[in-house]
């Protein structure tokens, strides 16, 4: 399954919950220079989005491509 994990930059907080959930978060997430966290190879996720229901501002949006 091959999905897009798109970060709002404006709306992360850099709160890192979305890391913390996920069960491959060393393989698919990073945080830029800023604090902010993105979804840097998204080939390890399994869509159960859990990081977008985690986020407490509404920031990840997941798209199944
Ligand atoms: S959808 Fe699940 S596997 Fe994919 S990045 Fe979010 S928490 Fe990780
Ligand atoms: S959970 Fe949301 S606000 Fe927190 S670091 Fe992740 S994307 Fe940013």
């Amino acid at each position: 399954m091959a999905v897009k994990i798109i970060v709002d930059k404006d709306k992360c907080i850099g709160c890192g919950k979305c890391y913390d959930v996920c069960a491959k978060a060393p393989l698919i997430w990073k945080v830029d220079e800023n604090g902010k966290y993105y979804a840097y190879d998204t080939k390890y996720c399994h869509n159960c989005k859990l990081c977008a229901g985690r986020c407490p501002k509404d920031a990840i949006k997941i798209i199944v491509l």
